[in-house]
């Protein structure tokens, strides 16, 4: 309600440092539709990726994500980054360079950085009223170039309510994002959306009910394990380590606490949909 009225912001909340660069056009000439993922081809954290952008002569980026997944601005949402060689999509894109983990031929990523790229796009769709995000694979026929490729996306009819994943391959012939990926590409889109998705329907019913069903909490433990399930009969899908982060709990359900003993405790998942962590080692915020 009213969110439709809101059309531009500096930053998303989840900027955790800013330093910003001139490589820019102000403000953008057309309002937000797309968000453009990029690799940054090297394993940087997002202050280094930031100082790079700053002394650079004629690139940049809206946002930088480190390896780490913390996520910085270079470029405030309302100007136009020099990021994927095309004026027509960098004027319509918020574009995010992010750290790989290692180099060529793949390109690949940690997941702390893939975690952060998909929270910031949630965070992007909810706050500009985007009901989901899409993605389609461009076909090999199309030639490379923003005249092809903007011909290609016209022709797509892509939904007013959706904002759109473009890539720097079709602008230029480059790896960028990296093979690894647009592999992944279509798993994280599903994930972006399942999280858009779950804060609407908590939205319908009553929206005090909503508020309360989010818990905002600060592990209290040095390292906690994040399961893909709540209990310990789940795998690990990463560790917080020294943990400072305000962690959201999107829901609550009862779960193994040791392999040993079958008690049973009470696990959250968080909102990054990186899994389920023990509420014992938390505290409310
Ligand atoms: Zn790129």
């Amino acid at each position: 309600m009213g969110k439709e009225k809101k059309m531009s912001r500096a930053k998303s909340g989840l900027t955790k440092v800013v330093k910003l660069t001139d490589n820019c056009t102000k403000p953008r000439n057309a309002k937000i539709s797309r968000i453009t993922p990029h690799c940054i081809a090297g394993k940087m954290t997002a202050e280094a990726a930031l100082t790079f952008f700053k002394n650079s002569t004629n690139s940049s980026a809206n946002y930088v994500i480190g390896h780490g997944g913390k996520i910085g601005l270079s470029v405030r949402e309302t100007d136009r980054a020099w990021t994927t060689s095309s004026g027509k999509n960098d004027n319509k894109a918020i574009t995010v360079e992010i750290s790989n983990s290692a180099g060529a031929p793949n390109w690949p990523m940690s997941e702390e950085a893939v975690d952060a790229f998909v929270a910031l796009t949630v965070d992007i769709c909810e706050y500009y009223g985007f009901k989901k995000v899409v993605y389609y694979e461009k076909p090999m026929t199309i030639a490379i170039g923003e005249e092809a490729t903007e011909k290609w996306i016209t022709s797509l009819d892509v939904p007013k309510d959706a904002l759109l994943v473009t890539l720097h391959r079709w602008y230029k012939n480059k790896a960028c994002p990296g093979k690894w990926f647009v592999k992944r590409l279509p798993e994280v889109v599903s994930r972006i959306n399942k999280e858009i998705k779950s804060t609407k329907k908590e939205e319908k019913p009553a929206t005090e009910k909503a508020q309360s069903s989010e818990t905002k909490v600060i592990v209290t433990v040095s390292a906690l394990n994040v399961r893909k399930g709540p209990g310990v009969d789940y795998p690990i899908t990463k560790v917080l380590k020294n943990d400072k982060e305000v962690r959201t709990i999107v829901d609550k359900k009862k779960g193994l606490a040791s392999r040993s003993s079958k008690n049973m405790i009470e696990w959250g998942e968080l909102k990054s949909g990186a899994g389920w962590i023990a509420m014992k080692h938390t505290k409310k915020v």
